[in-house]
């Protein structure tokens, strides 16, 4: 039921086009030009504005792409899922298949769209300021109320800002680590912030965590304002980092250029005003609005299991109004909202748009990032939360092996030249309409905050002559992201084209990790061998697989089961040790013969051919 509609656009609708446009265009000037498929899920029927929300698309694109393809509507009207299709692939978008139960969630969103607060996240290179200057924010909010409550860290708070010729004027400002927001925002389609203030010392300068804070506030396309902080100290020198700021790409307005940058300290107050207002200046250029009437759309900010509460969730409040009362489903959770509150412990009823609540009344604490939505009933709310629980679990799986015309990268490189170079090569590699997407490029180890950024997107983490830091390694293995580090940049290259020919499989190899030779044999059962040795090279480990080698030919495969050191149980010995090793196998095992150890490690193998062949698997 595609409306074909044959009538004009009224002023109004045109209006909000073109301002919607000036927004496109602001947000393209600090933001790299690719972007993402997002794949969206559609009930049967969904309004203009709901698609732009839910692909995060602006809404005057979406009106754009209809038009181009006949079909006339404004941001209120109702298009079906097969109009959607027909123009999602114009807007980058997939549409998937919406579920049943996902249809009776009562979005209303008839509701006109309403200005509402920006939402506002700080970012920037460790110590250079951003928990001072949050703080500092925050209290001038709290200097200016009478109530002046204390204010809990509960992910977010709202400043109130008089500006001379506005009303009182409302800012919300995220206050959880600022990569977490960015890596959430496209893992659910969701938008967590507007604006991003990029913190950089005035003392210190441009950091390298300061360019990767750059990277995710492009990656996400928000506007950026830079705060100078710290300006009171002897050593800062606002002229300088100006300079540095323009080598990262960030004209400073002042010299011409399109980037706020607004001189702070978080400890004299000077600034803070300037900055706030900067901030509304930027809101204003982009006109954020929500429908701010139905029921509540939100995503979460901050949760946790409170004791003798329960699961408690912030929840920034999106669309509509959440009220007390309502059932809702939170990713794989659900519940009824029991009692909320802001940041001042001030129980509310109701929340509007940009407003950040903490809620109880879940049945289990959901992630950051998953949204929030109302639906009808306890029953339907218990639903729609078990489908997403299983969805999660399928979803590590599909997202790999879905098709994209995209191969997002984040890339780590030991120095700022080889990072260069090898953006430079990456982005001119194309396979058959598949391009390289760099989500991220930096110098330095891979930490998890790479993780982080690459995790939604399922982008690929290259590690240039860098290491992978154990956290992140671990983090990696969690999130089924894959890593891989190299010596040689042809190689890094040759992977990226054959990934982007989608023919980089993650397998599980067993990899050689050391040899023992026996040096006597005390008990053989059936399947258990109880045998004396010295690890020649490597190591030996408990759970480790084991080939016996006897004349240079395997004789048996098995499985170390324990392993001992003198008389005390060991988990690994390494070269030159000798150890007992009780080993589970059902060959015999004789004095001389060689064992060798190996453990399964995921890797990436590249499959040499358009035809899989099973030879290739095995090596990489
Ligand atoms: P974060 O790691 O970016 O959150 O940095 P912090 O906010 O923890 O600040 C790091 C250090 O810089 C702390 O010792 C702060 O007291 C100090 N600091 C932050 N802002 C200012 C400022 O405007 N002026 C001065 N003099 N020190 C500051």
């Amino acid at each position: 039921m595609a409306r074909r509609k044959k009538r004009k656009l009224s002023k109004k609708e045109l209006k909000a086009l073109a301002k919607s446009d000036e927004t496109t265009e602001q947000v393209r000037e600090v933001s790299t030009p690719t972007r993402a498929i997002v794949e969206v899920m559609l009930p049967r029927t969904v309004t203009v504005s709901e698609f732009a929300k839910r692909s995060g698309r602006p809404p005057a694109e979406i009106v754009a792409a209809l038009l181009k393809n006949g079909v006339i509507a404004s941001m209120n009207d109702s298009i079906d899922r097969e109009t959607a299709e027909i123009i999602a692939e114009e807007v980058d978008v997939r549409v998937v298949e919406g579920k049943k139960t996902e249809e009776v969630i009562s979005v209303e969103s008839s509701g006109e769209q309403q200005p509402r607060p920006p939402v506002i996240t700080v970012l920037g290179h460790v110590d250079h300021g951003k928990t001072t200057l949050l703080d500092a924010i925050r209290h001038t909010n709290v200097t200016k109320t009478e109530s002046g409550g204390i204010t809990q860290h509960i992910g977010a708070y709202q400043v109130h800002r008089k500006s001379e010729k506005d009303a009182d004027r409302l800012l919300t400002f995220i206050d959880t680590p600022g990569h977490e927001a960015f890596s959430a925002m496209r893992a659910h389609g969701a938008t967590i912030t507007d604006i991003a203030i990029l913190v950089v010392a005035a003392d210190e300068g441009v950091k390298p965590q300061t360019k990767e804070a750059l990277s995710h506030a492009r990656a996400a396309e928000v506007p950026v304002i830079v705060a100078l902080t710290k300006i009171d100290k002897p050593g800062a020198n606002a002229e300088r980092v100006k300079g540095e700021l323009v080598e990262i790409g960030l004209q400073p307005e002042d010299w011409g250029g399109k980037t706020p940058v607004v001189p702070v300290s978080a400890k004299t107050g000077e600034g803070i005003d300037n900055l706030l207002d900067t901030v509304l200046l930027v809101a204003d250029l982009n006109e954020f609005t929500t429908r701010d009437i139905g029921a509540a759309q939100g995503v979460v900010i901050e949760a946790h299991k409170a004791a003798g509460i329960g699961p408690v969730a912030t929840v920034l409040v999106q669309a509509g109004r959440l009220a007390v009362g309502d059932v809702i489903v939170v990713g794989g959770s659900h519940g009824k909202v029991r009692f909320m509150e802001d940041e001042r412990g001030m129980r509310l009823k109701e929340a509007s748009p940009s407003k950040p609540v903490r809620i109880a009344g879940l049945s289990s604490v959901p992630s950051f990032g998953n949204l929030l939505q109302v639906v009808v009933s306890e029953r339907q709310a218990k639903l729609v939360a078990a489908e997403a629980n299983s969805q999660m679990l399928m979803n590590s799986s599909a997202v790999v092996q879905g098709v994209r015309d995209t191969l997002p990268i984040v890339l780590k490189a030991d120095v700022d030249g080889s990072l260069v170079a090898l953006v430079q090569s990456l982005e001119s590699i194309e396979v058959e309409g598949m391009r390289v997407q760099i989500l991220l490029a930096g110098v330095g180890d891979v930490t998890e905050s790479d993780i982080h950024i690459a995790t939604p997107h399922s982008a690929l983490v290259l590690a240039f002559r860098t290491k992978v830091t154990p956290t992140a390694k671990q983090l990696a293995q969690t999130h089924g992201v894959t890593v891989q580090t190299y010596e040689v940049i042809y190689e890094l290259l040759d992977d990226v084209q054959a990934a982007a020919k989608g023919a980089l499989r993650r397998e599980l190899v067993p990899e050689e990790i050391g040899k023992l030779k026996v040096l006597g044999v005390f008990r053989t059962t059936k399947a258990t061998k109880i045998i004396g040795g010295r690890v020649e090279n490597g190591r030996a480990a408990k759970g480790a697989k084991v080939s016996v080698v006897r004349d240079g030919e395997v004789v048996g495969i098995g499985k170390v089961d324990g392993l001992q050191r003198g008389q005390s149980p060991a988990d690994e010995v390494l070269a030159g040790e000798q150890c007992g090793l009780s080993v589970e196998i059902r060959e015999p095992i004789e004095v001389g013969d060689v064992v060798i150890f190996s453990v399964l490690q995921e890797r990436v193998v590249r499959v040499t051919d358009e035809v899989e062949s099973d030879t290739a698997n095995t090596e990489s």
